[in-house]
């Protein structure tokens, strides 16, 4: 048996597009677009399981789009379907990204029944004129309302999804929305940067002129004070934009940032063998047409050379807060380059994390910065 691989379901609805998003999704499909989806998930899933033959799964994730536009019943076909097809470990985490808006509660309490055991709500912010900067189809009662219901569910764990750095964003506003966020106690914590996509509502704007987030510096001292603020609540930074209660972290993502082998279904999903990268191309009808003649969906692949495999997982190391450890670094790799002890201890010296001379563990200031400390690190 191969170690446990996670399923990673894309869903790519959303009533309505976000002003700053770039991830591949369709705005207002028909209800019937929506129903029908989850039947094409099923055959991809049944075209695709023998290459992973032996795998069993230990995280599925839903996200998108708009995950719970779904009807629960349709979430759980998903499920059944995946654990026909694959083991099953005891303790699987099973995660829907849910938007305030496309909830109440009986539709939480009948996701739980469904299946769903942690619940990943897309709040990003507590506040109307954030809420209206980003353009979300709900507004802050909705949000307090939804967090309130899912934290009061029994046998789900809670993660809220926030995103920093608009142009509103003060220390002061930050003050009020923790305030109103912390009493709820998520058992995790998302804080995404506002950053312009290409392609998206946001770039046109910025074209304009027209201030749309903070600057870099801004950004990281507004994370520093939301991570004092955190850390007092008893949360643990464990990557760059996550924190959680201990024992509360995403094993999904983790699994991603260990590099580990996963499977991706839906348009635009990427799956991954360990060296191999492959993703369906973003485009619902093609998708569509696909499966319903039998096929693959059209997808692309990349394979990863020896020196990008060992880029990409020292870039990923550095953005947890386990960090870089030169002993796994051997195992994998071989020797370790001979500049890198002096580099991760001068890193150290200027405030970023600690290093023993074996392992760099960043603190908060180094994971925010965990991009320029990998570009320094791989040159
Ligand atoms: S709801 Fe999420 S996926 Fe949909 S447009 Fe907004 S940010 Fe993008």
């Amino acid at each position: 048996m191969l170690d446990p691989i996670s399923l990673y379901v894309h869903v790519p609805f959303c009533q309505r597009r976000c002003p700053y998003c770039a991830f591949y999704s369709v705005e207002s499909a028909r209800e019937e677009e929506i129903t029908s989806y989850p039947r094409l998930l099923l055959k991809e899933l049944q075209l695709i399981k023998e290459s992973w033959r032996g795998s069993s799964i230990g995280t599925i994730y839903f996200g998108g789009g708009t995950p719970s536009i779904l009807p629960p019943s349709l979430v759980e076909s998903v499920i059944s379907a995946a654990k026909e097809a694959f083991q099953f470990e005891d303790d699987i985490e099973v995660t829907l990204e849910c938007n305030p808006g496309t909830v109440d509660a009986g539709k939480i309490e009948a996701f739980i029944s469904a299946g769903i055991n942690r619940l990943s709500i897309g709040i990003q912010a507590l506040n109307d004129d954030r809420l209206g900067f980003l353009g979300r189809i709900h507004d802050m009662n909705q949000a307090v309302e939804t967090l309130k219901i899912a934290t009061e569910a029994a046998g789900v764990d809670v993660s809220a999804d926030l995103m920093a750095g608009t142009p509103l964003d003060t220390r002061e506003s930050w003050y009020r929305e923790l305030e109103k966020l912390l009493p709820f106690r998520p058992d995790s914590l998302s804080f995404y940067s506002l950053t312009v996509e290409e392609g998206t509502d946001l770039a046109l704007r910025l074209e304009k002129n027209e201030k749309i987030c903070l600057g870099s510096d801004e950004v990281v001292d507004l994370m520093m004070y939301i991570g004092d603020r955190l850390a007092d609540a008893g949360y643990r930074h464990y990557e760059v934009s996550n924190w959680a209660l201990p024992g509360h972290e995403c094993r999904h993502n983790l699994h991603y940032w260990r590099r580990g082998r996963y499977i991706g279904l839906g348009p635009s999903a990427h799956s991954f063998d360990g060296k191999r990268r492959s993703w369906n191309k973003p485009d619902v009808t093609s998708y569509r047409e696909a499966l319903n003649n039998g096929n693959l969906p059209p997808s692309e692949y990349e394979v990863l050379s020896d020196a990008e495999v060992m880029s990409e997982w020292v870039y990923l190391a550095l953005r947890v807060a386990d960090g870089l450890d030169f002993g796994e670094y051997q195992e994998m790799f071989g020797e370790v380059p001979s500049s890198w002890k002096s580099l991760l201890e001068k890193t150290a010296a200027s405030g970023y994390g600690d290093f023993d001379g074996v392992r760099f563990k960043p603190n908060d200031r180094g994971l925010l910065l965990a991009d320029e400390i990998s570009a320094r690190i791989l040159g």
